[in-house]
């Protein structure tokens, strides 16, 4: 399967909801929870652990990535990711890097292809 890289520059296809959710797998689903319950802070059950990934319309997506705010940035703009858009890179994907550094290396890369081409 490509590589799907979320708006923000998390990328889907290494995110154990979109893997458990491809694999229908439980054992995946409960471990994640609970991973996900400690990084998080939060009540996170198995049963939340359901992700058809960033960039798909339809179908289940994980509750946070469902409301985020660079995501539905991006889907207004029209983009597919922060690397493409010319506020690049503003306070609010700034301030996520903060939380995910591997994130802005994703999307700086993208940003740096683009320029090559341009
Ligand atoms: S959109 Fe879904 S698959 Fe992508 S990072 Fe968020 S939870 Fe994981
Ligand atoms: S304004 Fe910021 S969050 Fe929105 S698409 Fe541009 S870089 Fe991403």
């Amino acid at each position: 399967m490509n590589k799907i890289i979320a708006s923000c520059g998390l990328i889907c296809t290494e995110c154990s909801a979109f893997i458990a959710t491809q694999n229908n797998d439980d054992e995946l689903r409960k471990k994640t929870a609970e991973e996900w319950s400690k990084m998080f802070n939060a009540d996170i059950k198995p049963e939340d652990i359901y992700c058809v990934g960033c960039l798909a319309d339809e179908g289940t997506h994980f509750s946070h990535c469902s409301e985020c705010e660079i995501r539905k940035c991006c889907l207004e703009k029209e983009i597919t990711n922060c690397a493409f858009c010319d506020e690049f890179a503003c306070k609010k994907i700034t301030e996520f890097f903060g939380f995910v550094p591997e994130a802005k290396k994703v999307l700086e890369d993208i940003k740096n292809s683009l320029n090559i081409i341009i």
